[in-house]
């Protein structure tokens, strides 16, 4: 078996009751059988009160106020205070570590919901490696793996190899990098798409060699989105299932900073805050790098990922939409703030907007199928 891991993996962990948030609010979590089992064996007064916070047909913790039933008012964790570490489900044991499994392979990751590890992701200043590390272990998970297409794999990752190299090309303007890594998602999934296997390898190579340059890329990828198109895409964000209520302060209050006043208002702004903050400012390459960490984050957890539905370019434009949301977040919050932003802010954000879409199937699945419908029209 093969695993794989970014190089900062290792450094989590969790800050308890000192973390600005909690994981064991805003969503359902799940319990794994062999759990299940063992908390229906629990006796004496914490056993009665463990079988009746469960939701026994869903296996699943119940909540009170969208918090699980077990958090106390310190954010701590009393099923974990009362049993020990050990007698947590899989999902509390894991959590805000994530492994995708594809054959022989398992790829471990840290997820940005959680703001320690955003804080991890985030504050790391050199570009992302990954370690890979293999042993004999027998893989248990064979069977599920029979039809599984191994020649679209390698070209994922062969083509995840030269986007992480793209965007990790500080010589080159991060928006560029950006562009260049949608671009030839297209072309991937035009290939596919098309029945054109082999041919992926040869746009591979392409942006192998081109690497360092973006000449290859279109005027109309290059030129920057218009309001309207950002005003088009954020308004999906209104339009998603919404987990935690300070997401919807966050989104309603952005919406009326950035887009309600109209273009005129939103170009002063965006060219005020880019001069300030952004890429035209004096920090532009601490700016860039807080992306580039983002890109390669949703690069690294979901690209291969397109193994299983066929679907690259969609992938792709979800690393590329979330980071332009972020930094669209970021810049209503500088202008709410009085012209102010902290790295805080930023990292807040992010955390923020990854548990509303990666912790919510709706929301994945509505952004996918807009995300394919759109690259059918463009
Ligand atoms: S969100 Fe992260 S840091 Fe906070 S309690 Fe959960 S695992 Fe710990």
């Amino acid at each position: 078996m093969r695993y794989i891991k970014p190089h900062y993996y290792d450094e989590f962990n969790c800050v308890a009751e000192n973390c600005p948030d909690t994981c064991c609010a805003g969503w359902q979590i799940v319990i794994d059988e062999e759990a299940l089992e063992k908390y229906g064996d629990v006796k004496g007064e914490f056993g009665e009160r463990l079988k009746a916070s469960i939701d026994w047909n869903e296996g699943t913790f119940r909540q009170n106020n969208r918090r699980c039933c077990f958090l106390n008012e310190r954010n701590l964790c009393d099923l974990y205070t009362q049993l020990g570490e050990e007698a947590l489900c899989k999902t509390c044991t894991m959590y805000p570590r994530h492994v995708e499994e594809f054959a022989d392979l398992r790829e471990y990751s840290l997820s940005l919901s959680c703001p320690a590890a955003a804080k991890i992701i985030l504050e790391c200043q050199e570009p992302t490696r990954f370690s890979v590390y293999e042993n004999d272990e027998p893989d248990e998970l064979e069977e599920e793996f029979e039809d599984f297409d191994y020649l679209m794999f390698t070209q994922l990752e062969d083509g995840r190899e030269v986007i992480f190299n793209i965007l990790q090309n500080r010589q080159m303007d991060m928006r560029k990098r950006m562009a260049l890594v949608l671009e030839m998602a297209k072309k991937m999934q035009s290939c596919v798409d098309e029945q054109r296997l082999f041919d992926v390898d040869e746009v591979i190579e392409a942006y192998r060699k081109q690497q360092g340059e973006a000449e290859s890329l279109s005027e109309e990828n290059m030129a920057g989105k218009t309001y309207f198109s950002r005003c088009k895409e954020f308004s999906l964000l209104l339009r998603l299932e919404r987990l935690r209520d300070e997401w919807s302060q966050l989104l309603e209050s952005a919406w009326k900073i950035l887009y309600e006043k109209g273009e005129k208002d939103y170009l002063v702004l965006k060219e005020e805050f880019d001069k300030e903050v952004g890429y035209q400012s004096k920090q532009k390459e601490a700016w860039s790098v807080l992306a580039e960490q983002l890109m390669m984050f949703f690069v690294y957890t979901y690209f291969c990922g397109a193994v299983y539905d066929d679907q690259i370019y969609s992938k792709m434009a979800l690393a590329v939409f979330c980071t332009e949301w972020i930094e669209e977040l970021v810049m209503a919050r500088w202008a709410l703030q009085g012209k102010n932003i902290t790295k805080e802010d930023y990292i807040q954000i992010s955390y923020r907007l990854a548990r509303e879409i990666e912790h919510s199937d709706v929301n994945l699945n509505l952004l996918e199928e807009w995300l394919e419908k759109e690259m059918e029209e463009r």
